[in-house]
């Protein structure tokens, strides 16, 4: 996509806001796109690949990263270290390819510090009750990581306002068509 600016689509919800869903339609839609894959200290849930949703490593492999200066930025939450490797997205942006995020609020904002090629995406859930039941669906929380996930729910909330753009998923069908729609625009802008 020579012709196209390279972009970072950063991505963030509350968790149960049906990010994960919105963002792997992005990546059918767009599949010359790339995801960052975060580095994290958390368990690998059942579903999930080493190298594909994350690279799950130890705390002490965290601290390592983070004293080397190898984050764009991370955060810790839930007793969990999360971040986003500078190589990662520095290659990408190098080869001409757009990059999409999955990340919290606070580390898409510093994404937008770092890169000014940042389009920050919110995708806001129908409301904290329709969340809880989401969760509570998803059932892969204990039931203090549900409580901890609720409370950060309400202050990601608070944080929307500074996003570029507010895709609210009450449907996910339109979310999904809404999101590709900002995408298009977006990468449409010649350099
Ligand atoms: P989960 O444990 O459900 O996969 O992710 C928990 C939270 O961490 C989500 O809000 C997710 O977007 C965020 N997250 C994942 N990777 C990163 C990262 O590299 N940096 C930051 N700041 N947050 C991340």
């Amino acid at each position: 996509m020579a012709d196209h600016k390279a972009k970072l689509f950063v991505f963030s919800a509350p968790s149960g806001s049906g990010k994960t869903t919105i963002v792997r339609d992005v990546l059918k839609n767009f599949p010359e796109f790339v995801f960052s894959v975060s580095v994290t200290t958390r368990k690998k849930r059942q579903a999930e690949k080493d190298g594909v949703d994350y690279f799950f490593i130890t705390e002490e492999e965290f601290k390592k990263k983070i004293e080397a200066g190898e984050f764009v930025e991370w955060e810790k939450f839930y007793d969990y270290y999360y971040g986003t490797l500078k190589s990662f997205v520095d290659d990408n942006l190098a080869k001409g390819l757009s990059t999409v995020f999955e990340v919290d609020v606070k580390g898409a904002l510093n994404i937008k510090k770092a890169y000014s090629n940042s389009v920050l995406i919110f995708i806001a859930p129908p409301s904290i009750e329709e969340l809880k039941k989401r969760l509570t669906e998803r059932n892969t929380e204990t039931e203090e990581d549900f409580k901890k996930r609720i409370e950060r729910a309400e202050m990601e909330l608070s944080f929307k306002n500074n996003f570029d753009y507010v895709v609210s998923n009450t449907d996910l069908k339109w979310a999904k068509e809404e999101v590709k729609k900002i995408i298009e625009k977006e990468i449409s802008e010649e350099i």
